[in-house]
């Protein structure tokens, strides 16, 4: 009778556990806003199944708390973690969520188990103490991950390489014939990259007969292109002293396979306030995951600048291997 009540209560006990863990992702799926449900549900039930079979109710429980845990160290690291990039300070790395989070493979919420649980993935894969939490260690190689896929030789290209875009697909349409120069393969790319995202609705985008963008749209058009070293000389006379990457010695802009595409706040600003406007944007959150499909990839901390490189697998494939 004794052991009937004990094993009933051991059940009991067990079966709290399971229901804690399975709130524990609802809370998370609830927590993330603007996501697709099924996907969320997806990863709520590989959590699950990750840590049901493992047997016993202490495995459940340890995996749970071990994920809660690194949970609350991201939500606090998120705003307050120091790290240096570019010779400044700099404070959390909640900008660079939707990057990661596409990096990652995971739609989850940083507060969340789930989110935690892919980073941990993440970091075995890259040789990294697979904790789940995201510390400085993890940063400095989730951007060195990032900057692998950049633009490596910025040479200029052949005169013949470029083209001169219509004034309709820049930011500013009086921008002068010159100013409108891009690398030719990148341009055709970028006007896949423009029509695909014409057709998610999601985006609203405006739209001409023809199905191009419409004048007055901003979004996605192109800020700026190819600039010669020239023009780049002359934009840091201007501005003396500007510490901004997009008035580098040797910029990337200079191989014409660098656009700056507009994707709300302020075009190019750094601030950190118009950076954390521009990465909460529709047209943003878009070029995070579909820019790849198009050959673009990101520099992580300039939301508008893209870079064609559609050869990256192999290069970064060639890089984790060194
Ligand atoms: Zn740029």
């Amino acid at each position: 009778m004794l052991n009937v009540r004990v094993y009933s209560g051991l059940f009991v006990l067990f079966v709290a556990i399971l229901i804690a863990v399975s709130l524990r992702g609802d809370a998370a799926v609830q927590s993330g806003k603007d996501k697709p449900a099924k996907q969320q549900a997806n990863e709520g039930d590989s959590l699950v199944r990750l840590s049901a079979p493992a047997g016993t109710d202490a495995d459940v429980e340890s995996t749970a708390s071990v994920f809660s845990s690194a949970s609350l160290q991201n939500l606090r690291l998120q705003t307050d973690l120091n790290w240096f990039f570019g010779g400044k300070s700099q404070r959390g790395w909640e900008l660079y969520v939707p990057l990661i989070s596409s990096l990652i493979g995971t739609d989850a919420d940083v507060r969340s188990g789930r989110f935690a649980l892919a980073l941990s993935r993440w970091q075995q894969a890259n040789q990294l103490e697979p904790d789940g939490i995201l510390d400085d260690a993890t940063l400095y190689r989730i951007i060195e991950t990032f900057q692998s896929r950049r633009i490596k030789e910025r040479v200029p290209p052949p005169e013949d390489h470029l083209l001169t875009a219509p004034a309709s697909d820049f930011y500013h349409p009086s921008r002068p014939e010159e100013l409108r120069k891009v690398e030719r393969q990148t341009y055709l790319a970028y006007k896949r990259m423009v029509r695909a995202a014409i057709e998610d609705p999601s985006l609203g985008l405006s739209v001409t007969a023809d199905g191009d963008l419409a004048l007055t749209e901003k979004y996605l058009k192109i800020i700026s292109a190819y600039r010669s070293r020239e023009y780049q000389a002359e934009l840091r006379k201007k501005s003396p002293g500007s510490g901004r990457a997009g008035l580098a010695f040797n910029s990337p802009h200079f191989t014409g396979r660098a656009l700056d595409i507009y994707v709300g706040g302020t075009p190019v600003s750094t601030a950190y306030f118009n950076r954390a406007i521009q990465v909460q944007m529709p047209a943003y959150r878009w070029l995070v995951k579909n820019a790849a499909r198009f050959g673009f990839r990101p520099y992580f901390y300039e939301p508008w600048h893209w870079e064609y490189t559609p050869n990256v697998s192999h290069q970064s494939s060639a890089l984790s291997h060194q």
